[in-house]
């Protein structure tokens, strides 16, 4: 059996009339002899609006009849796509999480698939049917429904792939794959053709939106090869692909940002052992995600800068919990929200040379300051003033050479 998984987002089944447009796409690959999963998202908007109504009902609005309401806009999507199926002729029927079953663990609103039962669905296949899964949820052991993190309907049908053998999974969405950068920044950005899941990961953690991280670490962990391409466009996508060493006369494979960050700065505090560790401890026991650190020694000698990010979601929050941390002491708290991180992202600087230097030579050119650095084996982040991002993502897509890649 050629199993082929076809995931549909959002804006993909936004209207009724790009539904049918999925249809067609489905009966495409069921013409091509493969035995199709369809797994759906809610139709675009839908999900929020359903946020919008247990916030507006309530101020603490229960997380399980949350997930409850939530996983409802994927039970409309599917049951529209199964209907117009049949209605053409083909046999096909939509379900849910909690029919198959998906099995669930976790907490409501962000669990994780552990399982999913394969009887059902393998049964109905054999038979000529068209199943169309419901993304985003399942079933907990208490026999409660449960959804994933927002976006999740990634990982459900890239675990469809997993649990059901398939020999692909196609992620269709609104763009027509994964870029260079982000086309809406800069005219330069190239459609990727293919990227590891190395690469991918940090793409999408840094800020490139087309999936959602947890997804491609699913994909990576279970070598699931990922096709990303647009419902509305025949051409190529992308391919995110087991082959780390994929050919490519570029060392870097994408540039990233975020324009959502906030800085924090406390002058002078104690430069001794365990000041870190307890500058960070609150935050850490308020989940909040520190993302870049550094610590300069001051001229003073014994008194030290720290200085990290966050979230600008999160500043506020942050904020207050250094204000009144009593283990720790500084003489000032200095915030700046006017910040963007921008990363190079590539597998290739694993064995090149220079990268750093080439991407700092290529900002101090047009004399743009770098105010903190982190870095992993294939990716390196600098922070930078936000009116300097379009600048900074431009000079290093070509310092990169990134408008000529494949
Ligand atoms: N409908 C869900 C959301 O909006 C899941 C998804 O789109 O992947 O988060
Ligand atoms: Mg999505």
């Amino acid at each position: 059996m050629k199993i082929i998984v076809l995931k549909f987002g959002g804006t993909s089944v936004g209207s009724l009339k790009k539904i049918e447009k999925v249809v067609k796409i489905v009966i495409s690959y069921v013409k091509k002899k493969y035995k199709v999963i369809v797994v759906s998202s809610a139709m675009e908007g839908v999900t929020n609006e359903l946020l919008l109504k247990t916030q507006n009902i309530a101020k603490n609005f229960p997380e399980e009849e949350k997930d409850v309401i939530l996983s409802t806009g994927e039970q409309i999507a599917c049951a529209l796509i199964a209907g117009k199926l049949n209605d053409l002729g083909y046999k096909s029927r939509s379900w849910l999480g909690w029919q198959i079953p998906i099995i669930t663990s976790g907490n409501y609103s962000s669990s994780r698939i552990i399982e999913i039962k394969k009887k059902n669905i393998v049964n109905y296949i054999k038979k000529g049917g068209i199943p169309v899964i419901t993304g985003f949820q399942g079933i907990n052991n208490d026999f409660r429904i449960t959804t994933l993190e927002r976006g999740g309907s990634d990982t459900s049908a890239i675990l469809c792939a997993k649990f059901f053998k398939a020999d692909k999974c196609i992620i269709f969405t609104d763009v027509k794959g994964i870029y260079t950068t982000d086309p809406n920044l800069t005219k330069s950005a190239k459609k990727i053709e293919k990227i590891s899941y190395e690469e991918m990961l940090e793409m999408a953690s840094l800020g490139a939106k087309v999936m959602q991280p947890a997804s491609i670490q699913e994909a990576r962990l279970n070598r699931i090869e990922i096709d990303v391409k647009s419902t509305f466009s025949k051409k190529n996508g992308t391919i995110i692909t087991k082959k780390r060493n994929i050919l490519h006369k570029n060392t870097i494979r994408g540039i990233s940002f975020t324009k959502n960050d906030a800085k924090l700065t406390l002058v002078g505090v104690k430069d001794k052992p365990g000041v870190a560790a307890s500058i960070f401890k609150p935050l850490y026991e308020n989940s909040i995600n520190v993302d870049m650190v550094v610590q300069n020694i001051s001229p003073v000698g014994r008194e030290t800068d720290l200085t990290f990010t966050v979230k600008l979601e999160d500043l506020s929050k942050t904020r207050k919990l250094v204000e009144k941390n009593k283990s720790i002491k500084f003489k000032k708290l200095i915030i700046n929200r006017n910040v963007s991180k921008v990363s190079i992202v590539g597998v290739g600087m694993i064995t090149t040379p220079g990268v750093t230097f080439r991407m700092f030579k290529a900002l101090a050119k047009k004399k743009i300051n770098i105010e903190v650095i982190s870095t992993s084996e294939i990716k390196i982040s600098v922070l930078i003033n936000k009116k300097n991002l379009k600048k900074s993502v431009e000079i290093l897509h070509q310092e990169f050479k990134l408008s000529s890649s494949l």
